[in-house]
């Protein structure tokens, strides 16, 4: 065993964990669980757990089932709910291994994320990435079933007491902080019953990692307030939806961040640049994969802090990517403004890094900020311009996906063709089903 999974094992013995829930993700991004009670831990982490992946979501075809989960250290974590001093559950990561190659899995999407990763480190950098999930908070009705009605009534930076759900919020941070979350601040978004919690930036895997946990903690803790939170991108119509904004920086291997030039009057290097070019050039291809469901497509609309047009900006929010005000140079950054918290985290940093790359690699030129409000330009001053729109609903994401090769290729063959295949299907559906709109403005008039 490895020095870190014996740390985990004296870890588990110390705290009294008499249940280990091995996590890993499907290809929509839900986190799957196995249990497995503590005294298997040694053999976990000696030879993996063995499971049947043939249930899991466009993991694998039936006769080819067979699956191996390997814990990764790094990620044990004591849950925070529903503990006592004698018995408490921790929760490890796991990469997916395919039992029949003994290679990892490639349908494992934070396999897809670990290339990218590596791919940043072939050409000498690590990649730190940040995201700012929100979410709403919701009541729930008599039978446990999740409202739109909001319990509060507070707006952006709000103190209590018009701030209800403080309280509420200040029990999901204790509980992120006790699975190890360093918060930086949290607070009242625009929206009634809306809400922003940001986590320290890390390495991108492990930022992945986190987002995965951060809706489980949130979700979990919310529900012991007999609440539940929601992480749809667009769950009422007309006010601000739900983002999940993502900061991303390279590091070069001496820790200098080399996204950050003294002389540059945005403080941007050209390396800087050129990935903030990758992904504009790239921006329709991945937004299926931060976008992916229908309800994304009603939130990237004009009007509500949302990005539409494909520019970048040092000043304006309307713009897709924004170059925050950094106080110090390690904190020189981009922020992507599309990704929303119904994304796969895992293959949605990895297709924004392979997007950026391949800028670098190309050495592709940045266009111009755009500091004007975008929202206020029509087509022909847009096109004047040269800004494009994101794709404006499922359907054209998908297109743009797989019409991308870059990206499309970087997700592997087997996620690139299930998650188009499911996607389509997704949109699909939503195609033929008629909706309380159309009741509304079509059943009596016709
Ligand atoms: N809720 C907005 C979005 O959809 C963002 C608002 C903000 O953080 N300023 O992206
Ligand atoms: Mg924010
Ligand atoms: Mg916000
Ligand atoms: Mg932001």
């Amino acid at each position: 065993l490895t020095a870190e999974a014996q740390e985990v094992l004296d870890e588990i013995e110390e705290k009294n964990v008499d249940f280990l829930r091995l996590q890993f993700t499907d290809i929509l991004g839900t986190v799957k669980n196995v249990s497995i009670p503590a005294e298997q831990a040694e053999k976990a982490f000696a030879e993996g757990i063995y499971f049947d992946g043939s249930s899991i979501e466009g993991f694998v075809r039936i006769q080819e089932s067979d699956m191996r989960l390997v814990p990764d250290a790094n990620t044990f974590s004591v849950l925070p709910w529903k503990n006592s001093e004698e018995h408490a559950s921790a929760r490890l990561i796991c990469d997916v291994i395919n039992t029949s190659t003994g290679e990892p899995f490639e349908g494992d999407p934070r396999y897809v994320l670990k290339q990218a990763i590596q791919r940043a480190e072939d050409m000498g950098y690590q990649v730190n990435a940040a995201p700012e999930p929100e979410f709403f908070l919701f009541e729930e009705d008599e039978d446990g079933r999740a409202t739109t009605k909001t319990n509060d009534a507070g707006g952006y930076f709000d103190l209590a007491p018009k701030d209800l759900a403080s309280d509420v919020r200040r029990d999901i941070i204790y509980g992120l902080e006790d699975m190890g979350f360093e918060i930086e601040a949290s607070h009242h978004e625009v929206a009634q019953g809306q809400h922003e919690i940001n986590f320290e930036y890390d390495d991108a895997l492990t930022t992945a990692d986190n987002v995965g946990t951060f809706r489980t903690v949130v979700r979990a803790i919310a529900a012991e307030h007999d609440l539940h939170a929601t992480f749809m991108p667009k769950p009422i119509p007309k006010i601000n939806g739900s983002g999940m904004h993502t900061h991303l920086s390279l590091f070069t291997e001496d820790g200098e961040n080399a996204f950050h030039d003294e002389d540059d009057e945005f403080n941007l290097s050209e390396t800087a640049k050129q990935f903030l070019g990758g992904m504009l050039d790239h921006a329709p291809a991945i937004t299926a994969i931060c976008n992916p469901t229908v309800n994304s497509y009603k939130r990237l609309v004009p009007g509500y802090e949302a990005p539409v047009y494909v520019a970048w900006s040092d000043r304006n929010r309307s713009a897709l990517i924004r170059k925050p005000a950094a106080r110090i140079p390690a904190a020189s950054r981009v922020e992507l403004r599309s990704p929303d918290p119904s994304c796969n985290p895992y293959l949605a940093l990895a297709v924004m890094i392979h997007a950026g790359l391949d800028g670098i690699e190309k050495g592709i030129e940045s266009p111009d900020p755009v500091r004007e409000n975008i929202y206020d330009f029509d087509e022909e001053k847009r096109a004047e311009y040269g800004i494009d729109t994101l794709p404006e609903n499922l359907g054209e994401a998908v297109d743009a996906l797989e019409a991308d090769e870059d990206i499309y290729n970087a997700l592997g063959e087997h996620i690139g063709e299930k998650f188009v295949e499911a996607k389509r299907q997704e949109y699909k559906e939503y195609l033929v089903d008629v909706s309380e709109w159309e009741l509304d403005r079509y059943l009596e008039t016709f």
